[in-house]
């Protein structure tokens, strides 16, 4: 099934309107490279400030913040696992992350919410499995919550669409 709720773009993340972008964090939320760090330059220094308060985020759960100068008025920070060759539960973390975060949008009742491709960039991830995982958590989100309006997959450069393009295709 497709969704029309469900929709890619290729842009940066750190300047769309949506009710909560999601950051791919560390354990540590205090900042790093790639989106992490595009997401904290963004944000400005009030969003470190706020992270230093969580004490870190374990793999596989989320925590939300303020989005401070984004245009996003929350930023919901999951950590997602290091790809080790797919035996050491990977898929599953990657599930649990994007869960953790429709979990968070139901308490907040957020309308809607855009993703970056968790854990395929430095994390080492494949992107045709990660995208998959993505696409079948967003698929059972929008079925359970019926206020959730639009999910956004932010693709960071053809490839990812690419991915994208045929988890949505195949499904
Ligand atoms: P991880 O450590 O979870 O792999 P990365 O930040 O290294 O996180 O990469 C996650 C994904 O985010 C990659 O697909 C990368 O290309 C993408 N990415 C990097 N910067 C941005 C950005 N500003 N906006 C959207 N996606 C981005």
């Amino acid at each position: 099934m497709t969704s029309d709720k469900i929709q890619l773009t290729e842009e940066d993340i750190t300047g769309i309107k949506a009710d909560a972008i999601v950051n791919a964090a560390n354990n540590s939320l205090l900042g790093g490279g790639g989106v992490d760090g595009a997401i904290h330059r963004a944000a400005g220094p009030e969003l470190l400030a706020q992270c230093r308060g969580l004490g870190g985020c374990p793999t596989g759960e989320a925590r939300i913040t303020k989005g401070y100068n984004l245009p996003a008025a929350w930023v919901i920070h999951t950590v997602g696992p290091v790809w080790r060759g797919g035996t050491q539960g990977e898929p599953e973390l990657l599930a649990r992350c994007y869960r953790s975060c429709f979990s968070l949008v139901r308490e907040y009742g957020l309308k809607t919410i855009a993703f970056p491709a968790i854990s395929t960039g430095v994390y080492g991830y494949p992107k045709e499995e990660a995208s998959r995982i993505a696409v079948r958590e967003a698929r059972r989100a929008l079925a359970e919550n019926k206020e959730l309006t639009a999910i956004l997959f932010v693709c960071f450069n053809s490839a990812t669409r690419l991915a994208y393009q045929k988890a949505l295709a195949d499904d």
